[in-house]
């Protein structure tokens, strides 16, 4: 039997790394999210096998069942706009499950050697530090506690002294000096949940999308920990391709935002935001719908900017029909992907897919930023930071040396927003005083909607 489980674990390993593969192109992504999904029930079943669980498991089932009624209804309920929190939710139940496996391991069988003592009390320290930090991150983002940075005098010195008196702890329990009961590891687990509070209350909310990954890349970590106690290769495996994958989406966000990580975990960026519009100077053009539509239907090509905006006015349906518009109108029309659109890795993609967007008019910024020079309207919609050409140009921006969408190469500009004010990190954006650029104010779906309509008439 053992040997028919190993390869049920290797064929979950399989699965998973195709699964892994496939997320990196929207065209797959889907049926890649299915194959790594199917390993999981695969190696779910097999442990269950291993473990004679499957007699007498009716508390096993019932587990499993309210995690699936839970889970699918959560992910089939959950907004567009709200997938950050419920990534975080789902992702501090895999810290906390790792921490908890290796505490209950603990009390109930005790350290069992040097490795395995570091096993456990690695798991258990990274497993609650992921579980309660993604549990506040998840709070942020709903706006149950505030979003803004929640700072006080000597926070990172209280962070400092509680992960040294926890790994004193830790030093102290597998010395055998604390005793073996529950207590002593309860205690431990209490000092690195409070830990993971404390490292991610001083973080705005709008940061908290880099810190879910980061967290998540934790979990993978205590997840694999956890593997080397249990002896179990596949948990060994999926931990250590959730630690690789959650380390390099964190690297890659970072990168596009063009922000240090150290920034991002000790900069408390959220309170450079601004709560109300900021004095811009300089003349702003206003336009109307029907000079918008009269600009796009004479248009040879068409760049489509989407951005966080899009998804707060969940327009993905109203821009699909307006690319439908001008495609019958021989108009080239193309979007403009920013690494760091919207509020999560590849937002932008998945909306438009939503919309059946085709995944070949959806262009990465490196692609599409030559493209700008010869098009005749760049289309703004709910995008603002990553257009920011301050990003280029003044050194005292926090957007400086972020690399952005040339939409002020364009021949036209056209920009669909409510009002003149900022978006994440809080700065103006001197493109809306380009003397090429024209603002639709008003909420994009309803901007997109007039729009449609006004083109029929042109
Ligand atoms: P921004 O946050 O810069 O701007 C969004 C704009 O959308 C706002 O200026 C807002 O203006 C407008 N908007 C909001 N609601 C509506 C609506 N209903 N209708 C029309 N417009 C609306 O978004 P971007 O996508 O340009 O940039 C993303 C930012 O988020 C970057 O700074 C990035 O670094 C950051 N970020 C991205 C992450 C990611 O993984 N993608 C993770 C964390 C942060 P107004 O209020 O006037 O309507």
């Amino acid at each position: 039997m053992n040997t028919v489980i190993q390869l049920l674990y290797l064929l979950t390993a399989v699965f998973f790394m195709l699964g892994v593969m496939r997320l990196r192109s929207p065209a797959t992504a889907r049926s890649g999210n299915q194959l790594a999904a199917l390993g999981m029930a695969i190696a779910l079943a097999a442990t269950l096998w291993a473990n004679h669980r499957f007699a007498g498991g009716a508390l096993i089932a019932l587990a499993a069942l309210l995690g699936l009624v839970v889970g699918s209804a959560a992910a089939l309920k959950v907004r567009m706009t709200a997938m950050p929190q419920m990534v975080a939710l789902f992702n501090g139940m895999g810290g906390g499950a790792a921490a908890l496996v290796a505490a209950g391991d603990w009390v109930a069988r005790g350290p069992g050697g040097a490795a395995g003592a570091i096993a456990a009390l690695f798991t258990v320290l990274v497993g609650s530090v992921s579980f309660s930090g993604s549990l506040i991150a998840f709070l942020k983002l709903q706006e149950w506690i505030q979003g803004r940075p929640i700072v006080y005098p000597g926070q990172k010195a209280v962070s400092l002294l509680l992960l040294l008196v926890d790994l004193a702890a830790g030093v102290a329990l597998a010395a055998g000096n604390l005793g073996q009961g529950p207590t002593p590891m309860g205690l431990y687990s209490l000092l690195a949940l409070l830990l993971g509070i404390q490292v991610v209350l001083p973080i705005g909310g709008a940061d908290m999308p880099v810190v879910i990954s980061l967290l998540n890349a934790m979990t993978g970590l205590a997840a694999a920990a956890s593997g080397f106690l249990l002896q179990n290769q596949v948990l060994i495996i999926a931990g250590a391709l959730v630690g690789a994958s959650g380390t390099i989406l964190t690297q890659q966000m970072s990168r596009a935002m063009n922000r240090p990580l150290s920034n991002i975990l000790f900069g408390a960026f959220g309170q450079l935001r601004t709560e109300g519009g900021q004095a811009v100077e300089g003349t702003v053009q206003s336009a109307t719908v029907e000079d918008v539509a009269t600009l796009l239907a004479y248009a040879r090509r068409v760049i489509i900017v989407p951005g966080y905006g899009l998804a707060v006015a969940r327009a993905q349906q109203e821009v699909r029909q307006l690319m439908d518009k001008l495609l019958q109108r021989n108009v080239d029309v193309r979007f403009a992907i920013h690494p760091v659109a919207g509020r999560m890795p590849g937002h932008m993609n998945v909306l438009l897919a939503e919309a059946d967007v085709p995944y070949d008019r959806l262009y990465e910024m490196e692609v599409i930023n030559p493209e700008f020079a010869q098009t005749d309207v760049a289309l703004v919609i709910g995008a603002n930071d990553v257009t920011n050409p301050a990003a280029r140009t003044q050194p005292s921006s926090p957007l400086y040396g972020m690399p952005i969408l040339n939409v002020d190469q364009a021949a036209h500009i056209v920009v669909l927003k409510r009002s003149m004010n900022p978006g994440f990190a809080g700065v103006d954006n001197p493109l809306y005083l380009n003397p090429k650029t024209q603002m639709l104010f008003g909420d994009a779906k309803a901007s997109l909607t007039q729009l449609l309509k006004a083109l029929d008439e042109v």
